[in-house]
């Protein structure tokens, strides 16, 4: 039998160009596209290229790629205006409201965040 690729995700989709997006930032371990649907005024995806399904599945390898996702959020958020006020999200798991299984940081601003409103 013929063993089958595994489907590449609707982000390594975009990220190989087969797919449009609107890229604000990209290096050689990450890419920031708009979110198709925003759920605030700034609704931003911060993607790694390497296509890890959950942060769950990350492991110690990817301790250098997490870290740099997580400071490029600032940058980002700068390059846009929004460094004072800005919510990070990381949804795992299909309980948690993850639909596309491609670690993603959802950077969302522009509206008001009540203090429990996670
Ligand atoms: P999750 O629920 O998995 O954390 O978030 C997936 C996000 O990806 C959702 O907010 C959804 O709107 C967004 N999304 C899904 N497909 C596309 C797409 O083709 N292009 C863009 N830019 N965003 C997408």
């Amino acid at each position: 039998t013929e063993a089958s690729a595994p489907e590449p995700s609707i982000f390594t989709r975009i990220i190989n160009g087969d797919i449009p997006a609107d890229i604000l930032y990209e290096d050689d371990d990450c890419i920031c596209i708009r979110d198709i649907a925003p759920k605030a005024p700034t609704h931003l995806l911060i993607i790694p290229r390497q296509p890890i399904p959950r942060l769950a599945d990350a492991g110690a390898a990817d301790q250098a790629l997490l870290g740099h996702l997580l400071l490029k959020v600032g940058d980002i958020a700068r390059q846009v205006g929004v460094e004072e006020a800005f919510r990070v999200v990381i949804n795992n798991g299909t309980g948690a409201g993850q639909t596309v299984f491609h670690l993603h940081l959802h950077l969302l601003a522009g509206k008001a965040f009540a203090e429990n409103d996670l």
